[in-house]
């Protein structure tokens, strides 16, 4: 048997549908923007493997930093206990993140990342006596799987079986292009009335939703107005940060800062789960109490793993090379050289660029759903060619690592093109 049959017999994968999916190939290496499977075939993972992979696949660099931790420390627990490298990554960190983020807490993953965000939020109000407990987010927003960033998320068909047993959240349009002014209002109606502790989003980009984008200058509105109304803001930066978007981070498009942020997926340059929340000194402070009860009363086992702060170190350190750097401009530039060529095409409604990340949407007759027929045969469109991509319903959207060449990225170009042909 083949490993993409053995892997049936006992592996459950996520977002999967085990009776009519087929069989998944068997990936046994990986260099750079390449993967290959138990065949050989040649993948061009044009996703950075859910994005947590820009600067490539078996990375030696990184490799070599988690071995060597490895093999002086590799876990000690956190609590009541620290180690040099979670004080060398939060240095770290403090350099390159808005400079009013001054506290960082750490768990595993971008859904943890968010229920720490949502917990410090109402808890904030609870330990002063003040009951704002409902949370604001976005239409179409994707936070995570965990039942508090499920209750944020709005791709309804994720959530719908936990309808009634969620978190109290309201949602408003994405200020979208001709949205800007509603979505403004419905969110001014809402805090004023004092009952949110936090209106957490995707800043600039909502990667599950498709890539959909808006501009940062409604954001700002709309974070100073929350600000006015003492309802923290939570930027999940989880796909955007590190990079994405052409700045570290797409809060540093925005003027008025998030309150707190979420990071995980690039922070280990996909080798360690880990994520951390951020916070500003004011959350920080409302925890800061003589009682113990006021305590931030989470964490995980792996909390601040040290192998995985060092991982993320070494990432960071790729990250801030004049050779990285140029790699996103690059790509940039070439998402932007494609979108002219591809826009004018018969098949194609729109386009977008942002950073690495580039997306379209097909034109089609009825509304094309999350994992709808468009969808499948594009994918395994993409697959047959060689290419990893993972269309959200009539979206298709490339976001390579950063080490992509530029043959390879235009080899997806290519069968991107080609696929408008055969939907
Ligand atoms: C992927 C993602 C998450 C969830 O992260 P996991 O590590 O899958 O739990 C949360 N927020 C955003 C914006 C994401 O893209």
């Amino acid at each position: 048997m083949t490993l993409s049959e053995r892997d049936k017999l006992y592996n459950w994968h996520p977002y999967t549908q085990h009776k009519t999916a087929a069989n998944f190939p068997a990936i046994v290496k990986g260099k750079d923007a390449l993967l290959w499977d138990e065949n050989g075939k040649e993948y061009i993972d044009a996703i950075a493997s859910w994005w947590v992979n820009p600067y490539g696949h078996s990375n030696t660099i990184i490799a070599n930093a988690i071995y060597e931790q490895l093999t002086t420390l590799e876990h000690v627990l956190f609590g009541g206990f620290t180690h040099d490298k979670a004080v060398l990554l939060a240095e770290k960190l403090m350099e390159i993140l808005p400079n009013n983020q001054k506290k960082l807490f750490y768990s595993d993953n971008g859904s943890t990342a968010v229920e720490v965000a949502l917990k410090a939020a109402m808890q904030y109000f609870y330990n002063k006596g003040i009951k704002k407990s409902k949370i604001i987010a976005f239409h179409d927003a994707f936070h995570g799987d965990t039942f508090g960033a499920m209750a944020s998320s709005g791709i309804t068909f994720f959530t719908e079986a936990f309808q009634g047993s969620l978190l109290e959240v309201v949602r408003i349009p994405v200020p979208t292009k001709g949205n800007e002014e509603s979505s403004i209002q419905i969110l001014k109606d809402l805090v004023e009335t004092n009952e949110y502790a936090a209106f957490i989003f995707e800043p600039l980009v909502q990667g599950a939703a498709g890539m959909v984008m808006y501009q940062p200058d409604v954001l700002d509105k709309m974070i100073a107005i929350c600000n006015y109304n003492n309802v923290f803001t939570i930027a999940d930066e989880v796909m955007t940060g590190f990079g994405k978007t052409g700045k570290t981070f797409a809060s540093d498009y925005l003027m008025h800062k998030p309150d707190m942020m979420c990071l995980s997926k690039a922070l280990t340059g996909g080798t360690i789960p880990m994520a951390i929340t951020t916070f500003t000194q004011e959350i920080f402070n409302g925890f800061y109490d003589d009682n113990t009860n006021k305590a931030l009363f989470h964490g995980h086992t792996f909390t601040a793993n040290p192998t995985g702060c060092a991982a993320a170190l070494a990432s960071i350190n790729l990250l801030q090379t004049v050779e990285m750097q140029h790699n996103i401009a690059r790509i940039h530039q070439l998402h932007l050289d494609f979108e002219i060529k591809i826009k004018t095409h018969p098949r194609i409604k729109t386009t977008r660029v942002l950073g690495v990340i580039f997306a379209l949407e097909i034109k089609t007759e009825n509304q094309e759903s999350y994992y709808g027929t468009m969808r499948n045969k594009l994918y395994n469109f993409f697959i047959e060619n060689g290419i990893i991509l993972r269309p959200v319903g009539s979206t298709v959207y490339i976001l390579p690592p950063y080490v992509i060449t530029n043959a390879q990225l235009e080899k997806v170009y290519t069968i991107v093109e080609k696929a408008l042909e055969i939907v």
